[in-house]
């Protein structure tokens, strides 16, 4: 089921909603009527909510990497980055937009209803706008607040990010990581046990828990990919899965992909390679035409790696490709498949390089 529902997209970016998300809203809206004003609030408050993603995802853009979505949570947004830079001087820009940005919109607002609060009893367009300056006043102050609880240094939130990069100008990337991820994990803690101690702050609660296990989770993708780096490709065992041809239709072609257990198997015309046809692909077409359709008329993904590279590389082909095999080749000759490195080959090296710390 998809917990996430997609509501508009921004320099080719998804934005999401996530299903908490609706709900929490719906909920807003019972418990403020009949003036809705906490619900118009809230409301308001999360399109900054998304402003403040776009200026990270703005930042991204700039540096090239790539932003696969922003998603909508009742706690906050968040901008998925393909990459997390490795880049100290990348990241804690990339880190920093967002606040900066809450700071600035919180300014705005703060002086926008100063402007207002002066003219409001003299000209007929200020009265009819006191009303709304409640509204700017509290959107003011939450914007002023959402820009100094990120920056709070607990990683992997903004302040965390800042840090993490502050401590990776002055040590290796790795080390940085796993102190900012202890003191990431501490306020966790500290936001859990506060939100438990202080009621009307629940939210930490749920707050606390999500730094705590992004934290761990971070850390140690972090000193996997590090690891990883140093693997190449001709370390992993590579496998022998056999290649099917354009003429092969797709029905006998899921056969092979069923036998080898590889969900996507490598395309060979005279050996020459072609490229890589995908389970995902076959499995749109209609039964009745199963038989019926060549291999080569589907979509074929392009994706090869040399021996020499780290299987890092490879992994991050698999997982943006959606590709469970990538073949290796040759580089003298990239039309010739020497063998597959598949899945479990990688999950065999990055479960070797977990233990290498
Ligand atoms: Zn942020």
């Amino acid at each position: 089921m998809k917990y996430a529902f997609k509501i508009a997209s921004v320099w080719g970016i998804p934005i999401e909603l996530h299903l908490t998300f609706i709900l929490l809203m719906a909920g807003v809206a019972v418990l403020s009527y009949p003036d809705f004003y906490l619900f118009t609030l809230i409301l308001f408050l999360f399109v900054f909510v998304l402003v403040h993603e776009m200026a990270h995802t703005f930042v991204a853009r700039h540096y090239h990497i790539r932003v696969r979505k922003i998603v909508l949570y009742p706690i906050g947004g968040v901008s998925e980055i393909e990459e997390i830079p490795q880049t100290p001087s990348i990241e804690w820009r990339l880190a920093i937009a967002g606040p900066l940005m809450s700071f600035a919109i919180g300014a705005v607002l703060l002086l926008a209803n100063v402007v207002i609060q002066v003219a409001a009893p003299r000209t007929p367009i200020g009265a009819s706008l006191a009303t709304a300056g409640n509204l700017m006043l509290d959107l003011a102050v939450l914007n002023l607040l959402l820009g100094g609880f990120n920056l709070i240094p607990a990683f992997p939130m903004d302040g965390g990010r800042v840090f993490r990069a502050f401590l990776a100008e002055r040590m290796k990337f790795t080390d940085a990581t796993k102190y900012a991820s202890y003191i990431g994990r501490l306020f966790g803690i500290g936001m859990v046990v506060f939100g438990i101690v202080f009621t009307t702050y629940f939210l930490l609660i749920i707050v606390g828990l999500f730094v705590y296990v992004g934290a761990t989770e971070e850390a140690e993708q972090t000193i996997v990919s590090t690891n990883l780096a140093g693997v190449r490709v001709s370390d992993v065992t590579c496998a022998e899965i056999g290649a099917v041809s354009p003429e092969t239709t797709l029905a006998e072609a899921m056969e092979t992909m069923f036998k080898s257990r590889y969900h996507d198997t490598i395309v060979e015309k005279d050996g020459v390679y072609q490229g890589v046809v995908v389970w995902e692909e076959l499995m749109k077409v209609k039964p009745e035409q199963q038989s019926q359709l060549r291999v080569g008329q589907m979509p074929l993904r392009k994706v090869s790696v040399f021996s020499d590279e780290s299987v890092l590389e490879a992994q991050k082909i698999m997982s943006r490709e959606r590709v469970s095999v990538v073949p290796v080749v040759e580089k003298k000759n990239p039309d010739k498949v020497t063998c597959v490195l598949t899945t479990e080959g990688v999950a065999a090296s990055l479960k070797r390089a977990k233990n290498l710390r």
